[in-house]
């Protein structure tokens, strides 16, 4: 309650919001932390208190709040052209151009791009697609996906049916199985016998050719991969995995699509990181988040020329989905902003070294006695909080560690995302180094004062 008498926010949120992934037991004993300001890589709450953001709003905030240069930009495109609609016969000059060059900084022949509201329904769209695809080739059998355990792809009935991380799965909610198959999470730590790098890779590749077979590569539309596997808990795949399962697809006619929702826009210091970091050019990039820093929701599918040629020339010729706000004209004004600042500021070549900071400072908390992993590649980083070190053993779920940790963190001005037993951070872009460093001491604090 306020001092006159009205509900807080706080009182408000807690009486009326549902708030995705809304676990009710903390949520009734807690409520939300409710964010009144954003200026940079920090946050204030509605008691005036200031937190650093290391998880960046939600892996999105890449260029910090509060930007005076990107509120411009979308106040003038507000005043310019609110909203038109972008069904068939209509266009609007920020989509095509935002179109154009996300097609120039896309990896090979990516040119074409359909635009979605988020990652989710980037990813859905991405099954229609792959789907659509082979049917107007002829090939209407393709119709199975391949995915991985411990992904995670967006929350939509298909999303969520093609990601498979042990915590989502409830049996209360409706998940599609058929024509859904999941191949081995490529997590080094958890190689059967202990394999090392390469003969794990050898493992993972003859695996997926098994379950290729075994399915039927006459059957199969797609293969979905985040190059990272983000919420899962950050999981860097081995050295040439990426590329060795994009080669099995190619032999087999399945289409390669890299869900970039995390990891395209300078996570880890490229516009996409599928060719430049994993020398993978995929058929199909979903992407969304970083696109626009989080100031507005926007999603898009990038394809190849050869895909976009398929739908038109084959089949029922008709593309029959999209959505209202499918290339807002407000919120890729602000993608395009948001990508020239990039390109102005150099945030690429500043990601390189904020990201070696980070990765050297984080990286040395693997040391401490709870720590069982530190994973992750410049500014996506990974905590795995271990019960036994020596076993890896974890803590029981009661235990709730990974929640204590970020707790432990916030009361001393940070905020960290628990997931499960893990911590994940994907701090803004634009943060220096000395912040770095400080993320990772405040970090290692909380993880002595937890353990
Ligand atoms: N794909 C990946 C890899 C993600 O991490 C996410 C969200 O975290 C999504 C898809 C879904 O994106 P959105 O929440 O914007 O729908």
């Amino acid at each position: 309650m306020s001092a006159d008498g009205t509900p807080s926010d706080w009182a408000l949120d807690r009486a009326h919001v549902l708030h995705p992934w809304t676990n009710f037991g903390p949520f009734e004993a807690e409520g939300s932390l409710v964010i009144e300001r954003g200026e940079g890589c920090w946050l204030w709450d509605a008691e005036g208190r200031r937190y650093f953001d290391a998880v960046g709003g939600m892996w999105c905030t890449n260029l910090g709040l509060g930007r005076a240069d990107l509120a411009d930009a979308i106040a003038d495109q507000v005043r310019t052209l609110a909203f038109s609609n972008s069904f068939v016969d209509m266009a609007n000059p920020p989509s095509a151009r935002l179109a154009a060059k996300l097609a120039a900084l896309a990896p090979g022949d990516l040119n074409r791009v359909h635009f979605t509201t988020c990652g989710s329904t980037a990813v859905d769209t991405a099954w229609r697609m792959a789907r659509y695809y082979h049917a107007a080739r002829g090939e209407p059998g393709r119709t199975h996906v391949i995915a991985r355990e411990n992904s995670y792809h967006g929350s939509t009935y298909i999303g969520q049916s093609i990601g498979k991380r042990d915590g989502d799965r409830v049996p209360e909610f409706l998940y599609r199985t058929e024509g859904i198959h999941h191949v081995t999470c490529p997590h080094l730590r958890t190689a059967p016998d202990g394999m090392a790098e390469a003969a794990f890779t050898d493992w993972l590749v003859a695996e997926f050719e098994a379950k290729i077979e075994e399915v039927g590569a006459e059957r199969i539309a797609a293969f979905f991969a985040e190059p990272i596997q983000a919420s899962g808990g950050v999981i860097v795949p081995p050295k040439d995995y990426l590329r060795r399962m994009a080669e099995v697809c190619r032999r087999n006619g399945i289409l390669f699509v890299a869900d970039e929702v995390v990891t395209a826009f300078g996570r880890i210091g490229h516009w996409f990181a599928s060719e430049a970091e994993f020398g993978v050019v995929p058929d199909i990039i979903t992407c969304a988040k970083g696109l626009t820093s989080g100031y507005l929701p926007l999603g898009a599918v990038i394809f190849s020329d050869r895909i976009w040629q398929a739908m038109a020339e084959g089949g029922a010729r008709w593309f029959t989905s999209g959505f209202t706000y499918s290339g807002h004209p407000v919120a890729c004004r602000a993608a395009l902003e948001v990508i020239g600042i990039m390109e102005r500021e150099e945030i690429l070549a500043h990601v390189e070294e904020v990201g070696a900071v980070f990765e050297e400072a984080c990286f040395g908390l693997a040391e401490m006695p709870t720590v069982g992993e530190v994973r992750g590649r410049r500014l996506m980083i990974c905590i795995d909080n271990v019960a036994d070190k020596a076993t890896g053993r974890t803590f029981p779920d009661e235990v709730n560690i990974g929640k204590r940790v970020s707790d432990a963190c916030e009361a001393d001005g940070l905020l960290v995302r628990p997931i499960g037993h893990m911590n994940v951070m994907s701090p803004p872009l634009v943060m220096t180094s000395d912040d770095a460093l400080r993320v990772a001491d405040t970090l290692g604090r909380a993880l002595r004062r937890v353990a």
